[in-house]
């Protein structure tokens, strides 16, 4: 039987392993391990202006979470930081996504992957930012999966594994009408979306539960510094699920996502303002901004 298609990605050319290819040609093997295995770890960046926002922030991570699954990536991460600049100079689009992904290989398939080689594939495709509607705001459900503690998985990985609860909660909360689902953790505290972190303002200051068992976000992470410039006062803390009406806005963060405002949590109504606008407004200096 012939190899799968990597990405459903026909035109233009993707980097892999060091090299160019036709997408067309970016063919692997159905005994991939980290198809079956889940031995897979990715990124999702962005461009704007065909500059990517945050790049060796995501090259770090890339790299790390590589690691926490055991496996070493055969490029630097100024390889990488190459590899992706001219991945984006080829691809010609100015606002794009950007997938870094490394996955083992298919020279062995059972569960130990002693023998398996590293690779890794950048792919990219068009996506606009959406600041018009933002301020509608979003509406979440909670959702009925909870993130794992960290002795049942390696929670800092951004592993393709740890998708599995998340594409059935965001699933599962678009079949009830809602964008998406928050996910509380493995002791009922709130944690993050299934693709975003979470945001709370109360009497002018930002609430945001600690990224203890969590990937720490980049998104989130350009949220403190911007709250830091402004000198508004972040709370990182346990946040459970009972005080959700005590907050006037709220707002998720992520590459994808950006900064979102929400109108409700599972009946919870808040209304977006001016502290999540101030922050919509910041990003939008930032990812427009040469210096980030
Ligand atoms: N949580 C999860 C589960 C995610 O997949 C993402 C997207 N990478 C985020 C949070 C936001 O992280 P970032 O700001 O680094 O994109």
């Amino acid at each position: 039987m012939a190899a799968h298609k990597l990405f459903r990605q026909t035109n233009g050319q993707m980097w892999w392993n060091g090299a160019f290819v036709a997408c067309a040609d970016a063919l692997i093997s159905i005994q991939t391990h980290g198809l079956h295995y889940g031995s897979c770890v990715f990124e999702g960046e962005r461009s704007y202006d065909g500059q990517i926002f945050k790049s060796a922030a995501h090259t770090d991570r890339l790299i790390n979470s590589a690691r926490l699954l055991g496996m070493d990536i055969p490029f630097s991460a100024a390889q990488i930081e190459a590899a992706k600049k001219e991945t984006q100079e080829r691809s010609g689009i100015a606002q794009a996504y950007l997938r870094p992904v490394v996955w083992r290989g298919d020279e062995q398939l059972g569960v130990s992957a002693a023998n398996n080689r590293i690779h890794m594939a950048i792919a990219i495709w068009a996506m606009d930012s959406y600041f018009a509607n933002k301020m509608a705001g979003i509406r979440l459900c909670l959702s009925d999966w909870r993130r794992p503690p960290p002795a049942c998985a390696p929670v800092k990985a951004k592993a393709a594994g740890l998708y599995v609860i998340c594409t059935l909660s965001k699933d599962a909360a678009a079949q009830k009408g809602y964008d998406d689902a928050l996910m509380l953790d493995y002791e009922g505290r709130i944690a993050e979306c299934t693709g975003a972190h979470i945001f709370f303002v109360r009497d002018g200051q930002l609430h945001t539960p600690s990224a203890d068992w969590f990937l720490d976000g980049i998104t989130r992470a350009t949220v403190l510094e911007m709250a830091a410039a402004q000198n508004i006062p972040v709370h990182e803390r346990t946040i459970m699920p009972d005080e959700l009406g005590t907050f006037s806005e709220c707002f998720i963060v992520g590459t994808a996502a950006e900064i979102t405002p929400v109108r409700e949590i599972a009946g919870t109504p808040y209304t977006p303002g001016a502290l999540s606008q101030n922050m919509i407004d910041a990003y939008d200096a930032r990812i427009h901004s040469r210096a980030g």
